[in-house]
C-alpha cells in the first residue's frame, strides 16, 4: 500500500481504482506498522469509494480493523449529491461514548478510602453481557421517553440536574429519534439494560490528573493536578447493536435498488434522503438517546457511591459520543455543505465558540474524552480551529491485539500482578475480560495523543491515571 507524507502526521493513500476521494491517516511513522499490519488502511480505502463522500476518506491515529469501516474512521457525505448513510460506519454500539465526572477531592484525600470506594462501585453498577441496570425494568412508555429525550428523561425524573445536560453534546437529546423506527426485539433488549456497563471494553474508572498540559482550559474544566475525576464508557447496550444489525440487514437488500455498488458488502448503505436512510437515521437517533441515557442512569449511581463515601459531589465535564453518523455544515472546496459526518470510533472535536458548546466552555472549545487502557493514562483533549476531518479525533488508543490474541498471550498472573504492583484497584470483571482488556491489548495512548496534537486534530489538556476501574 502506497503511503505519501504530506506534512507532520499525515500520509496520503492516493485515489485508485473506484476510490473517490483519497484517503488520509493521521498517525506517527511508529504508529503506522499496526494499521497496516491489521488491514484497517484497506478499509480505508473501501470507504473512499462510497457515494458521496467528500474531501477524504480519513483515520484516526488509533485506527484499527472494524466492521466494513474502520474503527478511528471518518468519513463526510453530501446529503445533497448522492451522499449515503451506512450503518457500518456508526458501528454495532451506537453512541458508544464517553463521560468525565470531576471531583473537588485531591487523590492524597482518597488513599484511606479508595479500596472501600471501588467496593461500592462494584456493587452499584450493573455489568456484563446479560440484562440487570439501574432501572431494573422499564415499561414501554418509559422506553419511548428515554429514546425520544435521551438523557432528559433522566434528569426530568431525578437521576441528574438541568446543569448536567448543558455538558452532554446535542444538550443530552439528539433531535429527530423516531421510536417507531426501532425494532420490537431492540426494544425487548434494552428495557431491562438502562444503566449498565455492558462487556469488558466498557468501564467507570477511577482517575486522577498526572499532569496539566494546558493550565487555563483545565482550570476552566476543573481540572487541577490531583483532581479525582471518574471516566464513564459505554454505549446502547442490546438496543444499539439490534438496530445496526436491523438496518445492516435492510440497507444489504435495498442498496441495490439505488444502484449502489460497494466494494464491502458490511458497507451496505443508501442515499441519505431515502425512505432506508430516515429510517436508520431516526432509529440511531433513538438509540443515540438511549445510549446518552445510559451514561446518565450510570452517573446517578456513582454520584452515590461517591455521596455515601462523604467523598462528595461530581460535576459533569462533558459527554461525548465516539459511535455516530450527524448531519453537519462543514466547508468543503470552500463552500459549506451539508455533510452526513460519519464518525466510528472517533470523537467530534468543535472548537472554541462553534454554537453547540454551552457558553461557559466555548471560549476553550469542546472537551475531547481519549480513554488509554486500565494500566495507562487517559487524556483530555480540546477541539481547535482549522482542524481537518470535520473537527474529529480520536476516541482511544486503539487496539493492537484482537480480543482473541490478547486472551491467548497475555498470562493473566502477570497482568493481574502488574496491576496490584502500580496500585491499580480492579473490581468484577472476568478473567477472560481482563485480559482482552490488558494495557498490551492497546497502543501507546500518548503516542496517539502527540499524533492528534501535531496533526491539528485537538490540543491536549490533561492526562490523567487510573487509581482503580469497574470493568464491564
Ligand atoms: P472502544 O470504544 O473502541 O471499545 O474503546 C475505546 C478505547 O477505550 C480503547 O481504544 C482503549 O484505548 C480504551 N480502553 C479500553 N479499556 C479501558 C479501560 O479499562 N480504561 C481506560 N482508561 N481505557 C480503556
Ligand atoms: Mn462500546
Ligand atoms: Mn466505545
Amino acid at each position: 500500500m502506497e503511503l505519501v507524507p504530506q506534512g507532520r502526521c499525515r500520509w496520503l493513500l492516493p485515489r485508485q481504482g473506484q476510490m473517490r476521494v483519497p484517503g488520509v491517516v493521521f498517525a506517527t511513522r511508529s504508529l503506522l506498522p499496526a494499521a497496516v499490519g491489521d488491514r484497517s488502511l484497506d478499509q480505508v480505502v473501501n470507504v473512499a469509494c462510497l457515494p458521496g463522500i467528500v474531501d477524504a476518506s480519513y483515520a484516526m491515529p488509533d485506527v484499527h480493523w472494524g466492521y466494513g469501516f474502520p474503527i478511528g474512521g471518518v468519513a463526510a457525505t453530501d446529503i445533497e449529491d448522492e451522499g449515503v448513510v451506512s450503518p457500518g460506519g456508526v458501528g454495532f454500539d451506537i453512541s458508544c461514548g464517553v463521560r468525565l465526572l470531576v471531583s473537588q477531592i485531591h487523590r492524597n484525600d482518597l488513599c484511606g478510602e479508595l479500596g472501600e470506594l471501588m467496593n461500592a462501585l462494584g456493587r452499584m453498577i450493573p455489568r456484563g453481557t446479560g440484562p440487570g441496570g439501574v432501572l431494573p425494568r422499564c415499561s414501554a412508555d418509559e422506553l419511548d421517553d428515554i429514546l425520544v429525550a435521551g438523557a432528559a428523561h433522566l434528569v426530568a425524573r431525578g437521576m441528574g440536574t438541568p446543569d448536567d445536560l448543558k455538558r452532554c453534546e446535542s444538550g443530552g437529546t439528539m433531535p429527530g429519534a423516531g421510536p417507531e423506527k426501532v425494532s420490537t426485539r431492540a426494544r425487548e433488549r434494552g428495557a431491562r439494560q438502562v444503566g449498565s456497563l455492558g462487556s469488558g471494553n466498557h468501564f467507570a474508572e477511577v482517575q486522577a490528573v498526572d499532569q496539566v498540559l494546558d493550565p487555563a482550559t483545565a482550570e476552566a474544566f476543573g481540572l487541577r493536578t490531583g483532581s479525582v475525576c471518574v471516566l464513564v464508557h459505554c454505549g446502547s447496550r442490546g438496543l444499539g447493536h439490534q438496530v445496526c444489525t436491523d438496518y445492516v440487514r435492510l440497507m444489504d437488500t435495498a442498496m441495490h435498488r439505488y444502484g449502489i455498488h460497494v466494494p464491502d458488502r458490511q458497507l451496505a448503505c443508501v442515499p441519505v434522503p431515502s425512505a432506508e436512510g430516515e429510517s436508520y437515521l431516526a432509529a440511531m437517533a433513538a438509540a443515540a438517546n438511549y445510549g446518552m441515557a445510559n451514561r446518565q442512569a450510570l452517573t446517578h449511581a456513582i454520584r452515590e457511591a461517591f455521596a455515601a463515601a462523604g467523598l462528595g459531589e461530581l460535576v459533569l465535564l462533558y459527554d461525548v459520543s465516539h459511535n455516530l453518523a450527524k448531519i453537519e455544515t462543514h466547508p468543503v472546496d470552500s463552500h459549506l455543505r451539508t455533510l452526513c459526518v460519519h464518525r466510528k470510533g472517533a470523537t467530534r472535536a468543535f472548537p472554541p465558540h462553534h454554537p453547540e458548546l454551552p457558553a461557559d466552555l466555548a471560549p476553550y472549545g469542546q472537551p475531547v474524552l481519549v480513554p488509554g487502557s486500565m494500566g495507562t493514562a487517559s487524556y483530555v483533549l480540546v477541539g481547535v480551529e482549522a482542524s481537518p476531518a470535520f473537527h474529529s479525533a480520536c476516541h482511544g488508543a486503539g487496539r493492537v491485539l484482537s480480543r482473541h490474541a490478547a486472551a491467548r498471550h497475555i498470562p493473566i498472573e502477570k497482568l493481574r500482578s502488574e496491576m496490584a504492583a502500580a496500585g491499580i484497584l480492579v473490581r468484577g470483571a472476568s478473567t477472560r475480560g481482563l485480559v482482552e482488556e490488558a494495557p498490551e491489548s492497546y497502543k501507546d495512548v500518548d503516542e496517539v495523543v502527540r499524533a492528534c496534537h501535531e496533526a491539528g486534530l485537538a490540543k491536549p489538556v490533561a492526562r490523567l491515571v487510573p487509581l482503580g476501574v469497574v470493568k464491564g
